[in-house]
């Protein structure tokens, strides 16, 4: 069975984890926290990068820090992981839901605007597949009505947009490192601050509320409870498993851009008959190899080819349920304007396996049976 995903494992994890226990800290904040912000701060360049128990904490945090209020809407698209609109359902806001373009699968840029009302706080782009929404095009809406931007980047480590990497472009930035992720450290994230001013109130959020940051870097001599937190830090044991990837970030960005890479090249004669869609890339993106799906005629033939994979011994899985169509998503969200896009092209999209360390040869295999599917 070719699985679908597989947790990322270079092999150095299990030592630094054992250093973790070794050094006698296994909460967060220690050694091997620090080596990973350090290392997310100078390769993203995003002014500060604080590690979370995952990027559904990261959001929350960031929606604390925007100061999202009961009342509130928050523009993102229905087709993504409910996090992204959890995190702003907790602080009693509303999400609004707005539809995407059909190439990317990410939000409609050009539809935002009209969706913006004096309740307006934030945009939640996010880039599906590790490709960037329209950033430019947001940026500037937001810029114009007051909005905070708040880049859902989970499947975004390692993308760029115009140069400038993914989660460093809006307000804030979320990464998650859960196992599905490109890097994985089970369960975790990162919050990324484009301004410093930001800084000192996140790492009081994150540390319940205290400024514990500032006692531990000497600044004040007692610590004390400054203001609303929680527990958004993850433990050292996690931290380890995580500098293990990111030690080796370059050659797993390498390894999943040549399995993608030869997903497109293999599929490309089947696209050009019109039975199935490609994922789009705009040039202005540089993309991780986060995800490859296909787009097929309709929900039937999804079923019919995920099907006809698993008795090839091939796992294909499809995802989102558009959040508007979920049970939460109709008592807490509103779907404006018209769902031309979300819900179709939602029924049409399927990934196949993609991971670390797949083979040429499996990819090959999968790509075989999709083929032969479509001769039947
Ligand atoms: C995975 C994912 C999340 C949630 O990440 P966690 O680290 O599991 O909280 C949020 N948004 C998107 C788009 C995701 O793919």
């Amino acid at each position: 069975m070719i699985s679908f995903n597989r947790p990322p494992h270079v092999g150095t994890e299990e030592r630094y984890i054992a250093e973790a226990i070794v050094n006698n800290k296994i909460c967060g904040d220690g050694i091997f926290t620090k080596k990973c912000s350090r290392w997310l701060e100078e390769q993203t360049k995003a002014v500060k990068v604080l590690l979370t128990t995952s990027c559904t904490h990261a959001t929350e945090m960031a929606a604390l820090l925007c100061g999202i209020r009961p009342g509130d809407e928050v523009i993102m698209p229905s087709y993504t992981f409910v996090s992204t609109a959890d995190a702003f359902v907790l602080r009693g806001a509303k999400p609004v839901f707005v539809d995407i373009r059909p190439d990317t699968m990410n939000i409609d840029e050009t539809l935002i605007e009209a969706a913006v009302t004096a309740r307006t706080r934030a945009i939640v782009p996010v880039h599906y597949a590790g490709v960037s929404c329209e950033m430019d095009t947001i940026m500037e809406i937001a810029a114009r009505h007051g909005l905070k931007v708040i880049e859902d980047a989970a499947q975004g480590m390692m993308s760029a947009y115009k140069g400038w990497a993914l989660g460093t472009i809006g307000d804030y930035g979320c990464y998650s490192f859960h196992e599905t992720k490109n890097y994985s450290m089970g369960e975790g994230g990162a919050l990324l601050l484009r301004e410093p001013d930001g800084i000192e109130r996140a790492e009081i959020i994150r540390e319940k509320g205290t400024n514990r940051s500032k006692f531990f870097r000497g600044q004040i001599d007692k610590y004390t409870w400054v203001d609303a937190g929680s527990s958004y830090l993850p433990s050292e044991l996690n931290a380890a498993y995580l500098w293990a990837q990111l030690e080796m970030a370059q050659e797993i960005n390498e390894n999943r851009l040549k399995a993608w890479n030869i997903y497109y090249e293999l599929l490309t004669p089947l696209a050009e008959t019109g039975k199935i869609e490609l994922p789009y890339v705009p040039k202005e993106c540089v993309h991780n190899g986060h995800m490859f799906y296909i787009k097929v005629k309709d929900v039937q033939e999804r079923t019919e080819l995920i099907s006809y994979l698993k008795e090839r011994g091939v796992h294909a899985v499809f995802h989102y349920i558009p959040l508007h169509t979920a049970p939460a998503g109709k008592r807490y969200g509103e779907f404006r304007g018209e769902d031309k896009y979300t819900t179709k092209e939602s029924e049409r999209l399927l990934r196949l396996p993609m991971y670390y360390g797949i083979e040429p040869g499996e990819v090959e295999l999968v790509v075989g049976s999709v083929n032969s599917f479509y001769r039947r």
